[in-house]
């Protein structure tokens, strides 16, 4: 089966962030409206790493060497295979904690997480990470051709010219790169200057794509780019995004309606959970959160 020919539903709306992370100004982008736009049929190779389930519990974590002042107490969260995750919460909630741990950047105090049913603390960091990719906020480039930048990381497929041809269609990447005289051998600029922010998002989406992880970290970007590149960035996310198990910290409307999941949390606790409709019907913590931080400022 093609994962990646359903058709695109409506591409939705972008939203102001309901949070300040580390590029933090908040900006509104204005609804989007395509269909047709751009032309859908890629056929790009389908999932071939499984996603992993994953589970946090009972951690206990605090940045200082008090005990007294952790930041979670007893946060427990399971993701099944494929599912897709949306984390909200206010600045400070603890989602890019929740991601530190998941990567190892830090140990749990208490509890444990858990990748694919074994204890992350039993893996090397290398082994961890080889199983994530991490997208949009990671848009480090290196002074080297496009082609080179997206093979960066993959070792093991990188060498695969169609499995490589496919992630660059599926990601979009194709739209722009046929427009550069130097095509795929354009050298990139060390920052990546050279080409705009959104195509940048675009190289790491492809990245992604090639990995193929078992599990998908997505901060997403807070930063507006232009609204071609944007829908672009949209289509692709929604791909990737597609049966793969994934944390997202999510900034947009769109991303967090397609949740299987919304994590909402609040000091470094897990407030509510459930899908976006489920949790307005709750008319609590993330309604409220929702009335105030998205709903004013997009229209479905
Ligand atoms: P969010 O991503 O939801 O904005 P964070 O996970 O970044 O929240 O932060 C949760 C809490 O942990 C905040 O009170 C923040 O100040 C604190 N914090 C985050 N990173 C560090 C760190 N490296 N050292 C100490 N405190 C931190």
């Amino acid at each position: 089966t093609n994962q990646f020919s359903q058709p695109m539903s409506q591409m939705a709306n972008l939203v102001n962030t309901i949070q300040a992370t580390i590029a933090s100004a908040e900006r509104v982008f204005e609804v989007l409206d395509e269909e047709e736009m751009i032309d859908e049929k890629s056929n790009v190779a389908p999932i071939s790493n499984s996603p992993y389930k994953v589970s946090f519990d009972h951690v206990q974590f605090g940045y200082g060497d008090d005990d007294e002042e952790l930041l979670m107490n007893d946060f427990n969260l399971n993701v099944k295979e494929g599912q897709m995750i949306a984390i909200v919460g206010p600045t400070g909630a603890g989602k890019s904690t929740l991601i530190n741990l998941l990567e190892r950047f830090y140990d749990v105090k208490g509890g444990s997480i858990k990748l694919d049913g074994i204890d992350i603390r039993d893996m090397t960091r290398e082994e961890l990470r080889s199983h994530f990719s991490m997208v949009l906020q990671d848009t480090w480039l290196f002074n080297g051709t496009i082609l080179d930048n997206i093979k960066y990381g993959s070792e093991k497929y990188g060498q695969d010219e169609e499995r490589v041809a496919a992630a660059n269609k599926a990601a979009h990447v194709d739209d722009f790169v046929h427009t550069l005289p130097e095509g795929y051998n354009t050298i990139l600029n060390e920052e990546g200057s050279n080409i705009s922010l959104g195509q940048r998002q675009l190289i790491t989406i492809a990245r992604a794509f090639l990995v193929d992880p078992e599990v998908l970290i997505l901060d997403e970007a807070t930063s507006s780019v232009d609204t071609r590149t944007e829908i672009l960035i949209q289509k692709a996310m929604r791909k990737l995004l597609k049966g793969r198990t994934s944390f997202v910290v999510a900034h947009r409307l769109s991303t967090i309606r397609d949740a299987d999941n919304i994590i909402v949390m609040n000091e470094g606790d897990v407030m509510e959970t459930g899908t976006h409709d489920e949790l307005m019907a709750k008319n609590g913590f993330y309604a409220d959160l929702y009335n105030s931080q998205f709903a004013e400022k997009s229209a479905i």
